[in-house]
Formats: structure tokens, C-alpha cells, sequence
């Protein structure tokens, strides 16, 4: 592959120089104008003696410099460590000296956070750059450091296999882990969004809002449209109606959200009067989405669609095509063109079609390892498959219904009730805002369900007795909670995932929130 990831922008540039690849606020740049400053920055870090496989580590919210760091990065060949931007000094300090980040990219408003990751133990950051603001003593600004960069195109050779990323996980069922994505992943996974269904095209344009430090806010539409010539809209941070707007003056024509962020979008009051005709596919993905939020979008005509992906798999693995959006709703889809899956028993033997096992895939998008913890990869690669931790079923027309993490499943009284059950049918209650289930320990079952609840404003406050009983008519007993606590918010992390291990040492005793077995 010619250059890897930096390549896409140089061919975009040569190919389709005005074609505008980025709108952020008022700016506007087109692909010409990013391969120019994207030389510059990558001239100016190899200045400061940022060489192929050293890391960089970016603490930024979404913005034309995030993807600027992202591409100079990627054609010198040096590995882009993104951080997520709501970790505090302690976190973020771990990921800087697990990553061994010598270079480290904060915006403004989070430099004195990033300054105090800094100090933490085992931290060897050498050259901090600042975004914004004014730079303390021995930091660099990033806009000097850009604008004294050389215009040259930039010569190193970098190879598909070349590490591009290490991308955290978000960290969701315990210490958030480096998976190492190749170049070669991130065309993979390019391809694979490409060969879709609804595809992508140069036409199309995008609203980036769901962060850009996961897999889902870069991997979903916003590098593959870079690789089409497609233009992204940035939004620095999510509010509902501003999204909106902002999606229907721009006419976007993809858009790619988290649950928590397309529930959001359906409880803006005036939803109707935004035009969102220009839109052909709006997906959601990262999470369990609540049925009812899928059905909302598609009453209205807009066609929407779910997808799965992991941070280790750059990140699309299945999707729902349209002409299945109704018949299998629920379904996360068939696998992409270049995926393959099973589904496997504790063994790692074949479960025959319908039956519940752990999902595995491989494919030339899935990572090459968690960096620096081979026994972790070895692990997870057992048999040549990667093991994605999630349960579900595929049935004969491959199909995949995830029914949750293998983590997340509670055993009562022998029997196996998988929470996004439970939880779907509460999210279905008119009284209930938002919902999540874990499992707690009970003499007699060995586990019993606990609901968390967050009640609607709107409507009339439901009381425990009557979700239960709402429950009871819906499902088999054992599934049913035996306890309810309402809360006013559930603990989410930036992925709009729900953090169990809060609820399950919040709620049930369980020590550090992790079931043992
Ligand atoms: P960690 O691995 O650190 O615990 P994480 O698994 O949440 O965190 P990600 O790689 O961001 O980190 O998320 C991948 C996981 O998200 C999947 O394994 C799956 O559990 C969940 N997921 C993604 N898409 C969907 C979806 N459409 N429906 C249900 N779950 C989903
Ligand atoms: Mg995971």
C-alpha cells in the first residue's frame, strides 16, 4: 500500500484538490489544503525528533487539529495514541506511560489535566504541544509548530502492517486496553464500510460528533469518507438540537451516532421541523440501542440502521441492510464483506444455528494485538479467531442477535438471563427513561436481577411492584427483577456505554463491580 493512511489524503489532494474534506465552525479546508498542513506538522514533529513507531498522544476534542495530528502522524509513521478527553490526570497518565508516549497534543481547555498526567509515574512525554491558549514555558504552540513545518511531501515508507493507532477500549469491563490498529486495518475496514450496502460515495457528508478518540467517532464514517474524498463536518462537543441544526444546514447525507446520542436526538421537542430529507443513512452502533429509539427514527422516514463494531476490529464487524430494518429488527446484521464469525461454546466448539454462544471473527480489519500484553492477545486470539467477549446468536441467514456480554450475564438459579433482554422490555415501559439490569448475589439462586431505573419526567412515576409486574407479563419469571432502584442518571462512559461495574458495587455488593466465576 502506497504510504498508508496519510496516502489516502495525498491521492485525495492530487485527485480531488478542492474538494472540501473538512468544515469546522468557519473554517473550511479543502484536501489540498489539508495535504499542505498536514506536511507541514509532519515535517515540524520529525523536527522534534518524532521518528516511524514512536508514539504520539493526542488529548483533543473532535476538531480539524485532531484529524491534522491523526494524518502527519500517520505519514511520518509514527502511532497515534488517542485519549479520551473526559479521563482525569491519574487515567490519562496511565495511558501515557502504557503507551510510552514521548509527544503528547493537548487542547487548551485541558492542558492542565494533560500537565498533570504529565508528572504522574513512568510518564517520558518530551514534547507537549498545546491547541489554543497560551503554552506554559517548554510547550510548543501547536500553530507555530505547524506554520514553521516544511510544505514538502513527506518521504517515509510505511507499510500496511506498520502500527497506525494504538486505540484504548473504552474501558467498559475494567482497565481500558491498547489495541494495536495497522494501517492496513483502517483500509480493511474502509473497504468493508465500502462495500456495504449503502456504501459511500464522494457526495456524501457527515456530521462527526461522537468523539473521535474511539473507534466508532473515526472508523465508522469519518476515515473511510477520507478515503472516498467525502467531507466531514466536525462538531467539537454533542448537544441534541445544535446537532440537529447543524446536520440539516449542512444536508448531511451519513450520519453515525451512539445510542445515548440518537435517544437524545428524539427527545428534542420540535424534531420534526428539521429537514433531514438529504439524509440516506443514519446508523447507530457501540451499544445496545433501545428499540424504542429505532422505532422513533424509522416512523419518521429516516432510514436507520444498526451496526456492531469493536475498538479491535477498526471497527465494523456486521450490519443490518435496509431491506431487513423491520423484519430483523433487534439485529445487528450479517457480517461485513470481508468478516468472517462463529459462534462458539466455552470449548470453542461450533453451537448450531440459533444457539447462544460467544462470537468470534477474524478478517484482514481485525487489530494485530493489545500492545505489551502478549499473554492478553494470545489469549484473545485462541484457535487463530479473535474472541469478542460479546454472546449472541446467528441464524440460518447469518443474521447475528448479540444478547450481551459474556461478563454481563447473570446466572439464576441455572438458568441464563441476559440483561439487554430485561432491559429492552423496560425501555418499552411509558414511565421509564432509561434502564439498565445486573446481577446480584442471592443465597438461594446464586444470583438474582436487579433493575436500575430512571424514571420519565413526563410521565407518571412508576413504583417498583409495577415494573415487576410489567416484566412479569413480558418475560419468563426468572428474568424478571426482584428488586428496582431509581436513580436520576445512569453512569455512562464517553461511548454512552453503561458502566455495570458502578451499578453492580452501587447496587449489589459486589466487590470492584466484577462477578467472579
Ligand atoms: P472494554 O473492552 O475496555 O471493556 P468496550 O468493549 O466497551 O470496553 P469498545 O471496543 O469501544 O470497548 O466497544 C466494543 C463493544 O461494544 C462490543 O464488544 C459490544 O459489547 C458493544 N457493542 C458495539 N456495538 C454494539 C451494538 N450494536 N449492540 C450491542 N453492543 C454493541
Ligand atoms: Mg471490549
Amino acid at each position: 500500500m502506497d504510504n498508508g493512511i496519510g496516502g489516502w489524503v495525498t491521492k485525495r489532494a492530487f485527485l480531488n484538490g478542492d474538494k472540501t474534506a473538512f468544515v469546522a465552525g468557519e473554517r473550511t479546508l479543502s484536501y489540498r489544503d489539508v495535504e499542505r498542513r498536514t506536511n507541514k506538522l509532519g515535517s515540524a514533529l520529525f523536527d522534534l525528533g518524532v521518528r516511524k513507531g514512536d508514539r504520539v498522544a493526542a488529548l483533543l476534542f473532535n476538531s480539524v487539529e485532531f484529524m491534522e495530528v491523526l494524518i502527519a502522524t500517520a505519514k511520518i509513521g509514527a502511532i497515534l495514541v488517542p485519549i479520551n478527553v473526559r479521563l482525569g490526570a491519574g487515567e490519562i497518565g496511565y495511558i501515557l506511560a502504557d503507551s510510552g508516549a514521548d509527544t503528547f497534543v493537548v487542547h487548551q481547555p485541558l492542558a492542565a489535566t494533560g500537565r498533570a498526567a504529565v508528572a504522574e509515574p513512568e510518564v517520558r512525554v518530551r514534547n507537549m504541544i498545546t491547541v489554543g491558549g497560551e503554552p506554559s514555558n517548554a510547550e510548543f504552540r501547536y500553530t507555530e509548530l505547524l506554520d514553521g513545518g516544511s510544505p514538502e511531501p513527506l518521504r517515509a515508507y510505511v507499510e500496511g502492517r506498520d502500527v497506525a493507532f494504538i486505540m484504548y477500549t473504552s474501558g467498559t469491563t475494567g482497565r481500558p486496553k491498547g489495541a494495536m490498529l495497522t494501517h492496513d486495518n483502517l483500509l480493511w475496514n474502509a473497504i468493508n464500510v465500502l462495500a456495504t450496502e449503502q456504501g459511500l460515495r464522494q457526495s456524501d457528508i457527515t456530521v462527526t460528533v461522537a468523539p473521535m478518540f474511539h473507534i466508532g467517532g473515526l472508523g465508522v464514517h469519518t476515515l473511510p469518507l477520507l478515503y472516498v474524498g467525502g467531507t466531514n463536518v466536525i462538531l467539537p462537543s454533542f448537544d441534541p438540537a445544535a446537532t440537529l441544526k447543524v446536520m440539516a444546514l449542512c444536508r448531511a447525507t451519513v450520519q453515525f451516532m451512539v445510542p445515548a446520542m440518537w435517544a437524545a436526538i428524539t427527545q428534542v421537542p420540535d424534531f420534526d421541523k428539521y429537514d433531514l430529507s438529504a439524509l440516506r443513512l443514519a446508523m447507530v452502533g457501540g451499544a445496545p440501542c433501545p428499540l424504542p429509539v429505532i422505532e422513533f427514527m424509522q416512523q419518521r422516514g429516516v432510514p436507520f440502521t444498526e451496526g456492531f463494531g469493536m475498538t479491535e476490529t477498526a471497527p465494523l464487524v456486521s450490519i443490518l441492510d435496509a431491506a431487513h430494518v423491520v423484519e430483523k429488527a433487534g439485529s445487528i446484521g450479517r457480517v461485513a464483506m470481508h468478516v468472517e464469525s462463529l459462534i462458539v461454546d466455552g470449548d470453542d466448539r461450533g453451537v448450531a444455528a440459533g444457539a447462544v454462544g460467544e462470537l468470534i471473527v477474524r478478517g484482514p480489519n481485525v487489530f494485530s494485538g493489545y500492545w505489551m500484553r502478549p499473554e492478553a492477545t494470545a489469549d484473545a486470539f485462541r484457535g487463530g479467531w479473535f474472541h469478542t467477549g460479546d454472546l449472541g446468536r446467528i441464524d440460518e441467514q447469518g443474521f447475528i442477535t448479540l444478547v450481551d456480554r459474556k461478563k454481563d450475564m447473570i446466572i439464576s438459579g441455572g438458568e441464563n438471563v441476559y440483561p439487554i433482554e430485561v432491559e429492552q422490555t423496560l425501555y418499552h415501559h411509558p414511565g421509564v427513561r432509561d434502564a439498565a439490569v445486573v446481577g446480584g448475589p442471592d443465597e438461594r439462586w446464586g444470583e438474582r436481577v436487579v433493575a436500575v431505573v430512571v424514571a420519565a419526567p413526563e410521565a407518571q412515576q412508576p413504583n417498583a411492584e409495577e415494573l415487576i409486574a410489567w416484566c412479569r407479563e413480558r418475560l419468563a419469571h426468572f428474568k424478571c427483577p426482584r428488586e428496582v432502584h431509581f436513580v436520576t442518571e445512569l453512569p455512562r462512559n464517553a461511548t454512552g456505554k453503561l458502566l455495570k461495574t458502578d451499578l453492580r458495587s452501587r447496587f449489589t455488593g459486589v466487590a470492584g463491580g466484577v462477578v467472579q466465576r
